[in-house]
Protein backbone atom coordinates (compact mmCIF):
# COMPACT_ATOMS: atom_id res chain seq x y z
CA UNK A 1 0.00 0.00 0.00
CA UNK A 2 0.89 3.47 -0.71
CA UNK A 3 2.75 5.39 2.05
CA UNK A 4 1.26 8.48 3.08
CA UNK A 5 2.94 11.52 1.90
CA UNK A 6 3.43 14.28 4.79
CA UNK A 7 7.06 15.06 4.67
CA UNK A 8 8.72 14.91 1.22
CA UNK A 9 12.43 15.87 1.07
CA UNK A 10 14.21 17.27 -2.43
CA UNK A 11 17.85 16.57 -2.84
CA UNK A 12 18.79 18.83 -5.33
CA UNK A 13 18.42 22.90 -5.55
CA UNK A 14 18.46 23.06 -9.12
CA UNK A 15 15.87 23.78 -11.82
CA UNK A 16 14.20 20.54 -11.28
CA UNK A 17 14.09 20.63 -7.91
CA UNK A 18 12.73 23.92 -7.70
CA UNK A 19 10.23 23.13 -10.49
CA UNK A 20 9.12 19.96 -8.32
CA UNK A 21 8.79 21.47 -5.25
CA UNK A 22 6.23 24.37 -7.19
CA UNK A 23 4.36 21.85 -8.43
CA UNK A 24 4.07 20.07 -5.47
CA UNK A 25 2.26 23.28 -3.91
CA UNK A 26 0.07 24.10 -6.96
CA UNK A 27 -1.58 20.42 -7.14
CA UNK A 28 -2.21 21.01 -3.36
CA UNK A 29 -0.02 18.93 -1.21
CA UNK A 30 -0.18 20.42 2.28
CA UNK A 31 2.34 18.39 3.39
CA UNK A 32 6.48 19.52 4.66
CA UNK A 33 8.78 20.08 1.40
CA UNK A 34 12.49 20.45 2.43
CA UNK A 35 14.89 21.37 -0.68
CA UNK A 36 18.59 20.67 0.00
CA UNK A 37 21.22 22.34 -2.12
CA UNK A 38 24.75 22.13 -2.08
CA UNK A 39 25.36 25.72 -4.11
CA UNK A 40 25.08 29.01 -1.97
CA UNK A 41 22.11 30.13 -3.72
CA UNK A 42 18.14 29.55 -4.49
CA UNK A 43 17.42 27.53 -7.44
CA UNK A 44 18.14 29.21 -10.96
CA UNK A 45 17.61 27.93 -14.19
CA UNK A 46 21.45 27.44 -16.29
CA UNK A 47 21.07 27.99 -19.94
CA UNK A 48 22.18 31.76 -18.34
CA UNK A 49 25.47 30.42 -17.35
CA UNK A 50 26.84 29.81 -21.34
CA UNK A 51 24.21 32.53 -22.73
CA UNK A 52 23.14 35.97 -21.18
CA UNK A 53 25.39 35.92 -18.15
CA UNK A 54 28.07 36.20 -20.29
CA UNK A 55 26.57 38.92 -22.52
CA UNK A 56 27.81 42.27 -20.49
CA UNK A 57 29.51 42.15 -17.48
CA UNK A 58 26.51 43.35 -15.63
CA UNK A 59 23.76 40.61 -16.53
CA UNK A 60 22.54 39.98 -13.55
CA UNK A 61 21.58 36.63 -12.41
CA UNK A 62 18.05 35.35 -12.31
CA UNK A 63 17.07 33.40 -10.00
CA UNK A 64 13.84 31.22 -9.95
CA UNK A 65 12.72 32.62 -6.58
CA UNK A 66 14.29 34.86 -3.72
CA UNK A 67 15.09 32.65 -0.85
CA UNK A 68 12.33 34.73 1.06
CA UNK A 69 9.69 33.40 -1.59
CA UNK A 70 10.44 29.96 -1.10
CA UNK A 71 9.80 30.18 2.67
CA UNK A 72 7.25 32.63 3.10
CA UNK A 73 4.70 32.18 -0.50
CA UNK A 74 5.15 28.40 -0.65
CA UNK A 75 5.88 27.48 2.78
CA UNK A 76 9.13 25.61 0.81
CA UNK A 77 12.35 25.34 3.34
CA UNK A 78 15.33 25.83 1.38
CA UNK A 79 18.36 24.54 2.79
CA UNK A 80 21.55 25.57 0.51
CA UNK A 81 24.92 25.12 1.00
CA UNK A 82 24.54 21.63 2.28
CA UNK A 83 25.15 18.65 -0.25
CA UNK A 84 22.57 15.55 0.65
CA UNK A 85 25.74 13.01 0.93
CA UNK A 86 24.12 10.05 3.06
CA UNK A 87 20.77 8.35 3.07
CA UNK A 88 19.47 5.56 5.17
CA UNK A 89 16.49 3.63 3.03
CA UNK A 90 15.01 2.45 6.41
CA UNK A 91 14.76 5.01 8.96
CA UNK A 92 14.15 7.41 5.92
CA UNK A 93 16.31 10.11 6.82
CA UNK A 94 18.69 11.72 4.61
CA UNK A 95 21.83 13.39 5.68
CA UNK A 96 23.87 16.54 4.88
CA UNK A 97 27.73 16.71 4.77
CA UNK A 98 27.41 19.17 7.60
CA UNK A 99 25.75 16.29 9.65
CA UNK A 100 22.47 17.42 9.63
CA UNK A 101 19.39 14.74 9.29
CA UNK A 102 16.05 15.29 7.62
CA UNK A 103 13.06 12.45 7.92
CA UNK A 104 11.35 11.58 4.59
CA UNK A 105 7.80 9.73 3.34
CA UNK A 106 9.19 10.82 0.17
CA UNK A 107 12.67 11.44 -1.21
CA UNK A 108 12.72 13.30 -4.61
CA UNK A 109 16.43 12.65 -6.06
CA UNK A 110 17.09 15.97 -8.09
CA UNK A 111 20.43 15.89 -8.04
CA UNK A 112 21.72 16.66 -11.36
CA UNK A 113 24.79 15.91 -12.78
CA UNK A 114 28.65 17.64 -12.14
CA UNK A 115 31.04 17.96 -15.35
CA UNK A 116 33.52 15.69 -16.39
CA UNK A 117 36.95 16.66 -15.59
CA UNK A 118 40.45 16.16 -17.56
CA UNK A 119 42.40 14.63 -15.72
CA UNK A 120 45.22 15.74 -18.10
CA UNK A 121 44.71 19.43 -16.12
CA UNK A 122 44.32 18.28 -12.95
CA UNK A 123 46.97 20.44 -11.00
CA UNK A 124 47.92 22.22 -14.02
CA UNK A 125 49.67 25.51 -13.69
CA UNK A 126 47.80 27.05 -16.40
CA UNK A 127 44.01 28.19 -14.95
CA UNK A 128 41.37 25.93 -15.63
CA UNK A 129 37.60 26.32 -15.42
CA UNK A 130 34.60 24.34 -16.20
CA UNK A 131 31.51 26.04 -16.55
CA UNK A 132 28.32 24.89 -14.24
CA UNK A 133 27.48 27.48 -11.41
CA UNK A 134 26.98 30.97 -11.34
CA UNK A 135 30.13 31.51 -9.77
CA UNK A 136 31.60 29.56 -12.75
CA UNK A 137 29.85 32.20 -15.23
CA UNK A 138 30.85 35.13 -13.27
CA UNK A 139 34.55 34.13 -13.25
CA UNK A 140 34.62 33.38 -16.22
CA UNK A 141 33.01 36.58 -17.70
CA UNK A 142 35.52 38.45 -16.38
CA UNK A 143 38.20 36.49 -18.22
CA UNK A 144 36.55 37.36 -21.74
CA UNK A 145 36.67 40.83 -20.50
CA UNK A 146 40.22 41.21 -19.97
CA UNK A 147 40.24 39.42 -23.65
CA UNK A 148 42.10 36.84 -22.48
CA UNK A 149 43.64 33.98 -24.68
CA UNK A 150 40.87 31.10 -24.33
CA UNK A 151 41.47 27.31 -25.15
CA UNK A 152 38.70 25.81 -25.02
CA UNK A 153 38.46 22.01 -24.77
CA UNK A 154 35.42 20.10 -26.10
CA UNK A 155 33.29 21.75 -29.17
CA UNK A 156 30.04 21.09 -27.25
CA UNK A 157 27.14 22.96 -26.56
CA UNK A 158 29.09 24.66 -23.05
CA UNK A 159 32.48 25.03 -25.27
CA UNK A 160 30.74 27.13 -28.32
CA UNK A 161 28.60 28.86 -26.41
CA UNK A 162 31.40 29.86 -24.47
CA UNK A 163 33.86 30.15 -27.50
CA UNK A 164 30.71 32.95 -28.79
CA UNK A 165 30.50 34.78 -25.99
CA UNK A 166 34.54 35.05 -25.87
CA UNK A 167 34.73 35.67 -29.51
CA UNK A 168 32.59 38.50 -29.10
CA UNK A 169 34.06 40.27 -26.44
CA UNK A 170 37.43 40.28 -28.46
CA UNK A 171 39.06 36.74 -26.94
CA UNK A 172 41.65 34.89 -29.04
CA UNK A 173 39.89 31.43 -29.00
CA UNK A 174 40.83 28.07 -30.16
CA UNK A 175 38.69 25.28 -29.57
CA UNK A 176 39.66 21.44 -29.00
CA UNK A 177 37.66 19.06 -30.29
CA UNK A 178 38.08 15.37 -29.85
CA UNK A 179 35.86 14.14 -32.90
CA UNK A 180 36.51 15.13 -36.67
CA UNK A 181 33.32 18.11 -36.32
CA UNK A 182 30.96 20.07 -33.50
CA UNK A 183 28.07 18.20 -32.00
CA UNK A 184 28.93 15.08 -33.88
CA UNK A 185 25.98 13.53 -31.64
CA UNK A 186 23.23 15.81 -31.96
CA UNK A 187 24.17 17.40 -35.79
CA UNK A 188 24.28 16.18 -39.02
CA UNK A 189 27.61 16.93 -40.95
CA UNK A 190 26.34 19.66 -42.89
CA UNK A 191 25.26 21.94 -39.53
CA UNK A 192 28.55 20.83 -37.53
CA UNK A 193 30.41 22.98 -40.89
CA UNK A 194 27.81 25.75 -41.04
CA UNK A 195 28.41 26.12 -37.08
CA UNK A 196 32.04 26.34 -37.49
CA UNK A 197 32.17 28.42 -40.19
CA UNK A 198 30.51 31.21 -38.09
CA UNK A 199 32.70 30.85 -35.20
CA UNK A 200 35.55 31.21 -37.86
CA UNK A 201 34.01 34.26 -39.26
CA UNK A 202 34.16 35.79 -35.54
CA UNK A 203 37.94 34.36 -35.01
CA UNK A 204 38.08 31.13 -33.72
CA UNK A 205 40.22 28.24 -34.73
CA UNK A 206 39.50 24.75 -34.34
CA UNK A 207 41.49 21.85 -33.25
CA UNK A 208 39.78 19.05 -34.36
CA UNK A 209 40.41 14.98 -33.79
CA UNK A 210 42.99 16.13 -30.70
CA UNK A 211 42.66 16.83 -27.06
CA UNK A 212 44.59 18.25 -24.40
CA UNK A 213 47.85 16.02 -22.81
CA UNK A 214 49.67 18.52 -20.56
CA UNK A 215 50.41 22.56 -20.35
CA UNK A 216 52.32 25.42 -18.65
CA UNK A 217 51.31 28.16 -17.58
CA UNK A 218 51.02 29.79 -20.68
CA UNK A 219 49.88 27.37 -23.18
CA UNK A 220 48.15 23.73 -23.35
CA UNK A 221 49.49 20.54 -25.34
CA UNK A 222 47.83 18.65 -27.72
CA UNK A 223 47.67 14.67 -28.56
CA UNK A 224 48.55 16.04 -32.05
CA UNK A 225 51.77 17.64 -30.67
CA UNK A 226 50.94 21.09 -31.13
CA UNK A 227 50.86 23.58 -28.48
CA UNK A 228 48.15 26.59 -27.75
CA UNK A 229 49.07 29.49 -25.88
CA UNK A 230 46.62 30.95 -23.86
CA UNK A 231 46.18 32.46 -20.38
CA UNK A 232 42.94 30.31 -19.62
CA UNK A 233 41.79 26.85 -20.10
CA UNK A 234 37.75 26.26 -20.30
CA UNK A 235 36.38 22.71 -20.42
CA UNK A 236 33.02 21.66 -21.47
CA UNK A 237 33.83 17.97 -21.97
CA UNK A 238 30.56 16.22 -20.93
CA UNK A 239 28.82 15.68 -17.33
CA UNK A 240 28.29 12.64 -15.29
CA UNK A 241 25.55 12.35 -13.15
CA UNK A 242 25.80 12.86 -9.29
CA UNK A 243 24.65 10.02 -7.74
CA UNK A 244 26.16 9.26 -4.63
CA UNK A 245 22.50 9.28 -3.13
CA UNK A 246 21.38 6.87 -5.38
CA UNK A 247 24.39 4.71 -4.37
CA UNK A 248 23.72 4.59 -1.12
CA UNK A 249 20.45 3.21 -1.54
CA UNK A 250 21.69 0.79 -3.52
CA UNK A 251 20.33 1.83 -6.71
CA UNK A 252 22.82 1.01 -9.64
CA UNK A 253 23.34 4.57 -11.13
CA UNK A 254 26.52 4.57 -13.37
CA UNK A 255 24.99 5.89 -16.46
CA UNK A 256 22.30 7.72 -14.54
CA UNK A 257 19.09 7.05 -11.99
CA UNK A 258 16.79 4.42 -14.09
CA UNK A 259 13.16 5.66 -13.31
CA UNK A 260 9.84 4.45 -15.48
CA UNK A 261 7.88 7.20 -17.05
CA UNK A 262 6.53 8.35 -14.09
CA UNK A 263 9.59 8.85 -12.25
CA UNK A 264 9.93 6.03 -9.79
CA UNK A 265 13.17 4.54 -8.94
CA UNK A 266 13.69 1.07 -8.05
CA UNK A 267 13.51 1.64 -3.95
CA UNK A 268 9.58 2.40 -2.69
CA UNK A 269 8.60 6.07 -2.52
CA UNK A 270 12.42 7.25 -4.02
CA UNK A 271 12.26 9.29 -7.48
CA UNK A 272 14.13 10.75 -9.41
CA UNK A 273 13.60 13.85 -12.09
CA UNK A 274 16.28 15.79 -13.90
CA UNK A 275 19.77 15.76 -16.37
CA UNK A 276 20.53 12.62 -13.48
CA UNK A 277 17.20 10.26 -14.79
CA UNK A 278 17.90 7.55 -16.90
CA UNK A 279 14.90 7.29 -18.58
CA UNK A 280 13.02 5.37 -21.59
CA UNK A 281 13.11 7.44 -25.10
CA UNK A 282 11.20 6.62 -27.86
CA UNK A 283 13.20 8.74 -30.61
CA UNK A 284 16.60 7.19 -28.93
CA UNK A 285 15.12 3.31 -28.66
CA UNK A 286 16.68 3.43 -25.14
CA UNK A 287 17.09 4.80 -21.90
CA UNK A 288 18.85 8.11 -22.01
CA UNK A 289 19.60 10.76 -19.61
CA UNK A 290 18.16 14.20 -21.03
CA UNK A 291 20.25 17.00 -20.20
CA UNK A 292 18.38 19.88 -20.88
CA UNK A 293 16.08 22.70 -19.49
CA UNK A 294 13.07 21.67 -21.08
CA UNK A 295 13.30 18.21 -18.87
CA UNK A 296 14.01 19.70 -16.25
CA UNK A 297 11.03 21.38 -16.08
CA UNK A 298 8.60 19.32 -17.30
CA UNK A 299 9.56 15.52 -15.96
CA UNK A 300 10.32 17.31 -12.92
CA UNK A 301 6.52 18.64 -12.60
CA UNK A 302 4.94 15.24 -13.78
CA UNK A 303 7.06 13.42 -11.35
CA UNK A 304 5.78 15.52 -8.21
CA UNK A 305 2.39 14.68 -9.48
CA UNK A 306 3.00 10.82 -9.07
CA UNK A 307 4.62 11.57 -5.60
CA UNK A 308 1.10 12.64 -4.27
CA UNK A 309 -0.21 9.91 -6.10
CA UNK A 310 -1.19 10.98 -9.69
CA UNK A 311 -0.36 9.04 -12.55
CA UNK A 312 1.75 11.26 -14.89
CA UNK A 313 3.46 9.46 -17.51
CA UNK A 314 6.54 12.11 -18.92
CA UNK A 315 7.33 10.90 -22.55
CA UNK A 316 8.35 14.37 -24.57
CA UNK A 317 10.87 14.01 -27.07
CA UNK A 318 14.38 15.93 -25.34
CA UNK A 319 14.81 19.07 -26.86
CA UNK A 320 17.08 21.80 -26.61
CA UNK A 321 18.06 25.11 -28.26
CA UNK A 322 21.64 26.62 -28.78
CA UNK A 323 22.30 30.36 -29.70
CA UNK A 324 25.46 31.64 -31.49
CA UNK A 325 25.82 34.43 -33.36
CA UNK A 326 22.61 34.49 -35.61
CA UNK A 327 22.15 31.16 -35.45
CA UNK A 328 19.49 29.63 -33.22
CA UNK A 329 19.37 25.98 -33.53
CA UNK A 330 16.77 23.37 -32.25
CA UNK A 331 17.25 20.04 -31.75
CA UNK A 332 14.45 17.56 -30.68
CA UNK A 333 14.66 13.68 -30.42
CA UNK A 334 17.62 11.73 -31.98
CA UNK A 335 19.16 13.00 -35.31
CA UNK A 336 21.59 9.82 -35.31
CA UNK A 337 21.63 6.57 -37.31
CA UNK A 338 18.93 7.71 -39.58
CA UNK A 339 17.71 9.13 -42.83
CA UNK A 340 17.83 13.05 -43.25
CA UNK A 341 14.96 14.82 -44.89
CA UNK A 342 15.72 18.48 -45.56
CA UNK A 343 12.57 21.29 -45.50
CA UNK A 344 14.02 24.28 -47.09
CA UNK A 345 17.58 25.09 -48.63
CA UNK A 346 20.02 23.25 -46.12
CA UNK A 347 22.47 25.38 -47.92
CA UNK A 348 21.28 28.65 -46.55
CA UNK A 349 20.91 30.28 -43.26
CA UNK A 350 17.05 28.91 -42.48
CA UNK A 351 15.68 25.40 -43.33
CA UNK A 352 14.96 22.24 -41.14
CA UNK A 353 16.11 18.80 -41.36
CA UNK A 354 13.96 15.82 -40.15
CA UNK A 355 15.35 12.52 -39.04
CA UNK A 356 13.74 9.70 -40.11
CA UNK A 357 13.73 5.54 -39.47
CA UNK A 358 11.52 4.05 -41.66
CA UNK A 359 8.57 5.56 -41.45
CA UNK A 360 9.10 7.08 -38.05
CA UNK A 361 10.28 10.15 -37.19
CA UNK A 362 12.42 10.38 -34.59
CA UNK A 363 14.16 13.62 -34.72
CA UNK A 364 14.60 17.08 -36.08
CA UNK A 365 16.74 19.76 -36.23
CA UNK A 366 15.93 23.81 -37.34
CA UNK A 367 18.15 26.27 -38.04
CA UNK A 368 16.43 29.86 -37.15
CA UNK A 369 12.97 28.14 -38.25
CA UNK A 370 11.54 28.24 -34.32
CA UNK A 371 8.04 27.78 -35.77
CA UNK A 372 8.57 24.88 -37.88
CA UNK A 373 10.23 23.26 -34.82
CA UNK A 374 7.34 24.22 -32.79
CA UNK A 375 5.24 22.31 -34.91
CA UNK A 376 8.03 19.29 -35.61
CA UNK A 377 8.19 18.74 -31.78
CA UNK A 378 4.34 18.30 -31.58
CA UNK A 379 4.42 15.63 -34.87
CA UNK A 380 7.09 13.88 -33.07
CA UNK A 381 5.85 14.21 -29.70
CA UNK A 382 2.76 12.41 -31.64
CA UNK A 383 4.63 9.99 -33.12
CA UNK A 384 2.55 11.02 -36.37
CA UNK A 385 3.69 9.50 -39.43
CA UNK A 386 3.48 11.88 -42.37
CA UNK A 387 5.13 10.83 -45.98
CA UNK A 388 8.40 11.90 -46.57
CA UNK A 389 7.25 13.07 -49.77
CA UNK A 390 4.85 15.44 -48.01
CA UNK A 391 7.47 16.26 -45.88
CA UNK A 392 9.82 17.56 -48.79
CA UNK A 393 7.40 19.16 -50.86
CA UNK A 394 7.70 22.92 -50.66
CA UNK A 395 5.02 24.48 -48.69
CA UNK A 396 3.72 21.03 -47.11
CA UNK A 397 1.87 22.37 -43.38
CA UNK A 398 2.97 20.38 -40.74
CA UNK A 399 -0.31 20.18 -38.81
CA UNK A 400 -2.00 18.31 -41.70
CA UNK A 401 0.46 15.49 -40.13
CA UNK A 402 -1.13 15.95 -37.00
CA UNK A 403 -4.71 16.31 -38.36
CA UNK A 404 -4.87 13.16 -39.86
CA UNK A 405 -2.62 11.05 -36.78
P1 LIG B 1 28.57 17.97 -24.52
O1 LIG B 1 28.41 16.52 -24.28
O2 LIG B 1 27.51 18.74 -25.19
O3 LIG B 1 29.87 18.22 -25.42
C1 LIG B 1 31.15 17.80 -25.05
C2 LIG B 1 32.01 17.76 -26.29
O4 LIG B 1 33.37 17.58 -25.91
C3 LIG B 1 31.65 16.61 -27.22
O5 LIG B 1 31.72 17.04 -28.55
C4 LIG B 1 32.73 15.60 -26.88
O6 LIG B 1 32.98 14.69 -27.92
C5 LIG B 1 33.92 16.49 -26.64
N1 LIG B 1 34.94 15.85 -25.83
C6 LIG B 1 34.76 14.88 -24.89
N2 LIG B 1 35.93 14.58 -24.32
C7 LIG B 1 36.88 15.36 -24.90
C8 LIG B 1 38.27 15.52 -24.74
N3 LIG B 1 38.94 14.81 -23.84
N4 LIG B 1 38.92 16.42 -25.51
C9 LIG B 1 38.25 17.16 -26.43
N5 LIG B 1 36.93 17.05 -26.63
C10 LIG B 1 36.25 16.17 -25.87
O7 LIG B 1 28.92 18.57 -23.09
P2 LIG B 1 29.18 20.06 -22.60
O8 LIG B 1 30.28 19.95 -21.60
O9 LIG B 1 29.31 20.98 -23.74
O10 LIG B 1 27.84 20.43 -21.86
C11 LIG B 1 27.59 19.91 -20.56
C12 LIG B 1 26.12 19.90 -20.26
O11 LIG B 1 25.54 21.19 -20.29
C13 LIG B 1 25.34 19.05 -21.22
O12 LIG B 1 24.50 18.29 -20.43
C14 LIG B 1 24.55 20.02 -22.02
O13 LIG B 1 23.33 19.48 -22.43
C15 LIG B 1 24.37 21.18 -21.06
N6 LIG B 1 24.28 22.44 -21.80
C16 LIG B 1 23.23 22.66 -22.62
C17 LIG B 1 23.15 23.81 -23.36
C18 LIG B 1 22.04 23.97 -24.31
O14 LIG B 1 21.09 23.18 -24.27
N7 LIG B 1 22.11 24.96 -25.18
C19 LIG B 1 24.16 24.88 -23.27
C20 LIG B 1 25.24 24.54 -22.41
C21 LIG B 1 25.28 23.37 -21.70
P3 LIG B 1 32.31 13.21 -27.82
O15 LIG B 1 30.93 13.38 -28.36
O16 LIG B 1 33.20 12.38 -28.65
O17 LIG B 1 32.32 12.81 -26.37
Amino acid sequence: MARTMNDIVIAGAGQAGARAAEALRARGFTGSITMIGEEPHPPYERPQLSKSLLQSSDAPVAYIKQAADWTKTLDIRIETGAAAIECDADRRIVSTADGRNFRFDGLLLATGTRPRRLSALEDAQIEVQYLRSVEDALRFRRHIQAKSRIAIVGGGVIGLEAACAAARSGCHVTVIENEERLLARAFPPLVSSLVADRHRGHGVTFVFGATVTGSTSRSVDLSNGAEIAADLVLVGVGVTPSAELAVRLGLPAAEGIAVDACGRTAAPDIFCAGDAALQWSRCHGRAIRVETWANAQNQAISVAANMIGETVEYNDPPWFWTDQYDLNIQVTGDMRDAEHVARGDPNGDRFSIIAMRGAELVGALSVNAAKDMAMLRRVIAANARPRRADLEAPGYDLRSALKSH
